[in-house]
């Protein structure tokens, strides 16, 4: 269980943005009870609306039923009264005789009996006496439309004690009901003929009209039998005796039928009522009841659609306001997920500046909120990582800044002779290679004076090697002024024995600097008693040359040391011109 949930939250829900998080929640919160309720309602409306039809419609049917009983009984009555009565009797005694006078006196007073009796009942339009043998007694009778009284006499039979109810085509075309009962003599209850009445379908058709249930439902009088409408006041066809019942409808009661149930409900499939715009097979409902001593059903038949309006109107509203509440749910669900995932967005693009360096932007800070508060504390986070940062910054511009000024030192110490303080070795090397390769570009001369102070080891020996290193001070400080020019560099070779590098320069002005260098030592009489001198003094090698491909810095140092070489042998304190 908890798994599933750790999966339905890792795996789908945190793959969605939070606004499509709470908008699909907004809208299934919204939605689910509505559709829930909507759908219960719906159903059990429906359930209830078809058990209230049902008990409805057959209660209503089976008291239609009977008022038609009632009215086909008070005909039945008044027939049997007229039948029975003395004059009737009477005149058919006199028709029965062999007297063709009588016979004929006979046939017209009951002609006129019937006249009598139903002459002003304008529901009846048709009434005959038939003698024992089907055969009209009026002989006045419309030919065609006698015989089609006799026929159906003969076709109803004799020997039935009930009325013989049936439909005919009449002569205008209209459908008439006929009832035919047989007469018999009363003294003998032997057969005397039959009394044949037509009456209008008008009799049960207005008694039908004035049940009007007003949700499109249909009640009609059908003959089970001939499958043909008997009365049905919504359609006029059946005026004519074309209509025919739906089959679904006859075969629906059929089947109840064998079941042993005389009123029921059935359900059954026809077409759409002529007249309608689209033709199509729709289901009914219909309640029926029988008409006894006949096989005709009053029968009440609504299409099941129209039973469901009312629950279908509601169902409808619950649909609208169902989308309504969709819409409020999402326009609700879009206020309230922008108010939550802006303004994380907006932190999320800070945090984001903050990374690439940007501290200087702040989330919003209005609301009362968690976020608000995580934009709060987000800020004060920010303002001190920016702090630290500039710090930070600081620091390392000032130890840059002192790192430079080590390496620069380091350089000018790795550059210079510790003792002396002039350029070292090192240096005079680097100096040296530079100056060659610019004096051979530029096709000038370029010098080299070599200098080594005299009988300095006896120096050492004879004031001791700390006035030795002053000495040696004191000679570099002359070297280093007499050196002053651009291009010109003083440097410490070795031991007591130093350089002078002299750029663009000629024979001549070397010598001069070094005869002057050697001068001037010997006129600061630096005291040298270990020396034939008694002063401090220097021999001096000079060597100069306009460098070309061929020529190497030791070149160039070997021409200067061999002439110092020359200066030393010739007697020290002095200076030689390497070749001269
Ligand atoms: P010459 O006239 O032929 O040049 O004789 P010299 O004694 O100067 O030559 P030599 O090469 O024999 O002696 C050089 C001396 O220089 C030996 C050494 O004690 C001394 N010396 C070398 N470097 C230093 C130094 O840094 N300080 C001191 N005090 N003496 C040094
Ligand atoms: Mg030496
Ligand atoms: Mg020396």
């Amino acid at each position: 269980m908890y798994k599933c949930i750790d999966f339905l939250l890792m795996s789908i829900l945190r793959q969605m943005k939070i606004r499509y998080r709470l908008i699909g929640a907004f809208i299934f919160l919204s939605m689910s009870p509505l559709l829930i309720s909507g759908f219960i309602a719906y159903g059990e409306s429906s359930k209830a609306i078809n058990i209230k039809t049902r008990v409805f419609f057959t209660e209503m049917v089976k008291q239609v039923s009977k008022n038609i009983q009632l009215q086909m009984a008070q005909i039945e009555t008044d027939s049997e009264s007229l039948v029975l009565s003395d004059r009737v009797q009477s005149e058919l005694t006199n028709y029965a005789s062999a007297d063709p006078e009588k016979k004929g006196l006979a046939r017209t007073a009951m002609t006129k009996i019937l006249l009598d009796a139903y002459g002003s009942v304008d529901l009846v339009n048709q009434k005959y006496f038939l003698d024992k043998d089907d055969h009209l007694v009026d002989l006045q009778v419309f030919l065609r439309l006698g015989r089609g009284v006799e026929q159906l006499a003969s076709q109803a039979g004799h020997g039935k004690n009930h009325p013989y109810w049936s439909s005919v085509a009449g002569t205008s075309g209209s459908r008439a009901i006929v009832m035919l009962r047989e007469i018999y003599f009363k003294d003998n209850n032997r057969l005397a003929g039959s009394l044949f009445l037509g009456i209008r379908p008008r009799y049960f058709s207005d008694m039908l009209s004035d049940v009007d249930l007003g949700i499109g439902s249909e009640l009609c009088i059908i003959d089970l039998a001939e499958g043909k409408y008997i009365v049905n006041p919504q359609d006029k066809l059946s005026q004519s005796g074309a209509s025919l019942v739906s089959g679904g409808l006859l075969q629906s009661i059929r089947d109840h039928l064998k079941q042993g149930q005389q009123t029921g409900f059935v359900s059954y499939l026809a077409m759409r009522q002529s007249g309608s715009p689209d033709e199509k097979t729709m289901e009914f409902l219909a309640a029926f009841a029988p008409i006894p001593h006949t096989s005709w059903f009053v029968v009440s038949s609504i299409p099941s659609s129209n039973l469901l309006v009312e629950a279908e109107s509601a169902r409808n509203k619950i649909v609208l306001v169902g989308f309504v509440c969709f819409l409020v749910a999402i326009i609700l669900a879009f206020i309230i997920s922008s108010s939550i995932s802006t303004p994380l967005g907006k932190l999320v693009a800070d945090m984001r500046n903050a990374k690439s360096g940007h501290f200087s932007r702040y989330s919003e800070q209005e609301g009362n909120d968690e976020l608000t508060e995580l934009g709060q504390k987000f800020n004060e986070m920010s303002m001190e990582l920016a702090w630290d940062r500039e710090q930070l910054e600081q620091r390392v511009a000032q130890r840059t800044r002192e790192l430079e000024e080590a390496n620069r030192q380091l350089e000018q110490l790795s550059m210079t002779d510790s003792l002396t303080g002039i350029a070292n070795r090192r240096c005079f090397d680097t100096a040296l290679g530079v100056e060659l390769r610019r004096a051979a570009r530029i096709k000038k001369p370029l010098a080299l004076i070599m200098l080594d102070i005299d009988f300095f080891k006896n120096y050492n020996d004879y004031y001791g090697h700390q006035d030795g290193d002053i000495c040696l001070c004191e000679v570099a400080h002359l070297l280093q002024l007499h050196a002053g020019r651009a291009g010109d560099m003083a440097a410490r070779y070795g031991g007591e024995e130093f350089v002078i590098l002299v750029a663009e320069t000629d024979v001549e002005s070397t010598m001069v600097l070094a005869e002057t260098i050697r001068l001037s030592l010997e006129s600061m009489d630096l005291s040298h008693a270990a020396s034939r001198f008694g002063c401090v003094t220097v021999s001096c090698g000079v060597a100069i040359l306009i460098p070309d491909e061929y020529q190497t810095a030791d070149m160039l140092i070997r021409m200067a040391d061999s002439a110092l070489y020359k200066a030393k042998t010739n007697g020290r304190n002095q200076v030689v011109l390497y070749g001269s």
